[in-house]
């Protein structure tokens, strides 16, 4: 068993962590500033991309990069999952650096959906202003009106009429759909109510600016509203597209969410366990260097204990993570389910506990926007619920545990 990470991957570790700290780390902290400022509570179509986005994009580019999540070698760099989950690790440890590679979420799963099954039409159209960072996407699954960690429940219609998909229903927790540039949804809907559990839904592109779309409102995660993405309500009324933009087959939506789902969970664990790398990092420096009762910090209580526990359960979470990557890679989804379950469950929990000591530490100035404590904490929260809560993943787990024992029915 090799523990070390590819000469490739080590290599683009390296120029990753020197682009975070030289370019986007010193700038992050008031470019958010900035973006909450101007937006919080405007109008989400008025927004402009900042100029200084565009230019850290460009520089990534142009010095590789771009678009590592992708596999593929004409359109990524060619790193498989195992390769990249280091780099995405690295990614985590600041909310910009994903957006300026290309590599941040949704618009990662919803490339390699592109990629993976989209047509030579849907890849001119779609895929190549977004691997080029041009246009930004989001992913409309999630109902406000059923229990949307189960796919196959999904109301919103994606009916096939003639040459045309007649789209109708309302969507929550569209991330990404406040984005200026955010120009192609990719919507799930039930197409055949008749068909088998699994082959009633599909999944159909929706330019944004479509008649009939519309984003009723942007949601607040914990009082904020994650600019400059964003998460909306949107109400689809009528909405008609060319039934060129049904993705892979009429059916199939719960098919391509499957296989969206596996490497997208690796990168959310990874970004998971970067962050909580960072915060840990921080944690240890306040308590260092702040002195109460004639000590410092990190020398009262329980606090050097709890520094060991945390830095027990990272490495063990991001060993699990890459046994997942691993695993992904050499069985494909289906084999690293068990996994990928796990490590849903691991990665954003370790995260939320040390935001949780982190803030601690910090005392008044833990929940302040002093420190991205909280912003890290609502990471590893939502996480939690997205892309299937931890119970879900649990009960995942539970079930293939049981099939060894032949009398668990
Ligand atoms: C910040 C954020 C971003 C998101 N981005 C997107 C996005 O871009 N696109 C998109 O489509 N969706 C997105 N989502 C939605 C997310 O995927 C759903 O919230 C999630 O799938 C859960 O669905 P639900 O909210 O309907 O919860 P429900 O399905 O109503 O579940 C609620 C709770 O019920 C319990 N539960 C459910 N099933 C089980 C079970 N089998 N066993 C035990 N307990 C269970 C769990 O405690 C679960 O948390 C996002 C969510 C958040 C918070």
């Amino acid at each position: 068993m090799d523990f070390q990470h590819s000469a490739r991957a080590q290599q683009y570790i390296k120029k990753i962590k020197k682009f975070i700290d030289e370019k986007i780390r010193p700038v992050e902290m008031q470019y958010f500033q900035e973006v909450h400022q101007r937006n919080n509570g405007q109008d989400w179509s008025k927004w402009s991309v900042s100029p200084l986005v565009k230019e850290l994009k460009e520089q990534a580019k142009a010095e590789g990069l771009w678009n590592l999540f992708l596999p593929d070698t004409e359109h990524g760099q060619g790193l498989s999952t195992i390769e990249y989950a280091p780099l995405a690790e690295e990614m985590g440890k600041s909310f910009l650096a994903p957006e300026i590679f290309n590599c941040n979420a949704p618009d990662t799963g919803n490339m390699e959906v592109l990629h993976k099954y989209g047509t030579a039409e849907q890849k001119d159209t779609w895929l190549t202003p977004l691997l080029k960072g041009e246009i930004r996407s989001a992913f409309c699954m999630t109902e406000p009106d059923v229990a949307s960690s189960d796919a196959t429940n999904m109301q919103a219609t994606a009916i096939v009429e003639g040459d045309e998909i007649v789209i109708n229903g309302t969507k929550w927790w569209s991330s990404g759909i406040g984005h200026p540039d955010c120009k192609v949804i990719i919507f799930m809907g039930l197409s055949d109510a008749s068909a088998n559990r699994h082959s009633q839904h599909s999944m159909v592109l929706v330019p944004a600016d479509t008649e009939g779309v519309t984003i009723e409102r942007m949601l607040p995660v914990f009082g904020e509203y994650d600019e400059p993405y964003g998460h909306g309500e949107v109400s689809f009324k009528n909405v008609r597209v060319p039934l060129s933009n049904m993705i892979l087959g009429k059916g199939r939506g719960f098919e391509i969410a499957q296989g969206r789902l596996g490497p997208g969970r690796i990168h959310h664990c990874m970004r998971c366990i970067g962050a909580a790398e960072y915060v840990l990092k921080l944690l240890i420096e306040r308590s260092l260097s702040r002195v109460a009762f004639g000590k410092p910090i990190i020398n009262l209580g329980g606090n050097r204990e709890r520094i060991a526990d945390f830095r027990i359960a990272i490495d063990q979470a991001r060993l699990l993570t890459l046994y997942a990557a691993w695993k992904l890679d050499t069985m494909g989804a289906l084999g690293a389910m068990t996994e990928i379950s796990e490590i849903k469950v691991v990665a954003p929990n370790v995260l939320q506990q040390v935001c949780d000591e982190a803030i601690q530490i910090h005392g008044g100035a833990g929940v302040s926007n002093d420190f991205p404590f909280t912003a890290f904490f609502a990471v590893a929260r939502c996480i939690r619920i997205a892309d299937g809560p931890d119970a879900v993943h649990r009960g995942l787990i539970t079930r293939f545990e049981l099939l060894k024992y032949p009398n668990s029915k």
